[in-house]
Parts: C-alpha cells; structure tokens; sequence
C-alpha cells in the first residue's frame, strides 16, 4: 500500500464515527455526504431497531436521530439508549420537524443533547456535531466552584454572584438557576430540567416558576442580561 494511503486509512480510523439514524433516504443520504465530506466517519440506517442495533454493535462517538420513524420512533430509540450503561453516554442530535417543540422537549428531557430542527441547512448541523462532539469530550465542569464569564462571578461557595467586582443580591433558586445554566454553556434545557437541576434544596420551584425566576435574574444581570437565551418553546440556555 502506498504510503500516503496508509496514512490516509490511519486519518480516518481517528475520525469521529456518526450514526445517521433517518428514514427518508434523500435526507439520509445528504446528511451522510456533508458528514463524510467533513472527514467524519459514518453509518447510515432507516430505522430505529437498526439504529438501536448499530449503536450497540459500533458504539458510534454521536447519534444524529430522527425523531418520526417507523416501528420504532426516535424517542424510543434515544430512552433505550440512556438506559444501556455500554451506550448510555453517546451523544445525541434529534433531528424534528418543524412545530414539533413538544417532542424536542421530550426528547431533551429524555436525555438528547441538542436537536435541529427540518429543514436544517448541513452548515447548521454540522456546527451542532462539531459542538456536541467538543462538549462531550469536556470533563464535567458542574463543580467548578468559582465560574467566571463575562464579567461575571458565580462562585458556589459562598453563593454569591459579583459582576465587575459588584456584588449581586440573587435569591437561591435565581442563583441555582444561574449557575446550572452557566456551568453549562451552549446547551439547551427545559423548565423541567432546570427544575430538576436545582431541586434537592429546601426550597421548591415549578416548571413555571421558572419564566419568572428568569425574568427576575435577567434584570438583576442588567446589561448581561442577554447571556441567558430563550430558545422558543423548548427552554433556556446560557450563550455559548
Ligand atoms: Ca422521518
């Protein structure tokens, strides 16, 4: 064998390995050719049973999972696989029809770990893969003590924010909030996960008590405000 095709196989065996689990076969075969063109690895499968059976026999480094499949749909797909401890901690991109936000919150809540919603633009999913891939590499950064973005302060010791050097009045759910979202960067949540990330304290807040918590935490921000995203329907997320 030639030595740069040598080196090619050996490039591509480090490649990142994507399983493209979607029924329609323009849509999966177009998803397949950006992902390859981008150097990444693939294996391309219409149904969920398959695509349940591939994760399992490849242990792929990210799911891209179409919601709508036959037999098995994808929200099924994605609960089996958070409940096999060998492919539990693969990521996974839902991928919804558009007014599906519903299914996007389950699925998220179900454990995906981001979505694109149709039609998506291959420059679209592509940044999502790449940002899904790179946080999944992160080592947890949830006990962070001391969190400083943008100016701010969010230390959890002493349960304090300061920004500038200012120090901030949050009540306790505003600051669980906080920092929970801030502790992780980029992705989306919904109410009930926020819920039940800062859950576990004396206090109780509901899913929506959360909308009024944000609103009270966006203004304490004042002009970092806008560091806590709405993503319609779904959620919130701190900006990445
Ligand atoms: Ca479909």
């Amino acid at each position: 064998m030639p030595i740069d095709e040598f080196q090619k196989q050996i490039n591509m065996a480090n490649q990142p390995t994507i399983l493209v689990v979607e029924d329609e076969e323009d849509l999966r075969d177009i998803v397949i050719y950006n992902l390859e063109r981008e150097g990444y690895q693939t294996i391309g499968v219409e149904t969920g049973e398959q695509g349940l059976e591939q994760a399992i026999a490849k242990k792929p480094d990210l799911i891209i999972l179409d919601l709508m499949l036959p037999g098995m749909n994808g929200m099924d797909v994605c609960r089996h696989i958070r409940q096999n401890g060998e492919i539990q901690a693969i990521p996974i991109i839902m991928a919804s029809a558009k007014g599906e936000e519903a299914d996007i919150v389950s699925g998220l809540e179900l454990g995906a770990d981001d979505y694109v919603t149709k039609p998506f633009s291959p420059r679209i999913l592509l940044a999502r893969v790449s940002s899904v891939l790179r946080r999944s590499k992160q080592v947890d950064v949830v006990d962070v003590s001391l969190l400083k973005i943008d100016g701010l302060t969010i230390d959890t010791k002493k349960f304090q924010l300061s920004i500038d050097n200012e120090a901030i009045d949050l009540t306790k759910s505003e600051f669980g909030i906080l920092h929970f979202l801030a502790s992780h960067r980029g992705w989306v949540f919904t109410r009930y996960q926020i819920v039940d990330a800062i859950r576990g304290d004396k206090y109780v807040v509901t899913e929506r008590a959360i909308d009024v918590q944000i609103a009270g935490l966006r203004k304490k921000l004042g002009s970092h405000a806008d560091l806590i995203e709405t993503v319609r329907g779904v959620g919130y997320r701190f900006k990445e």
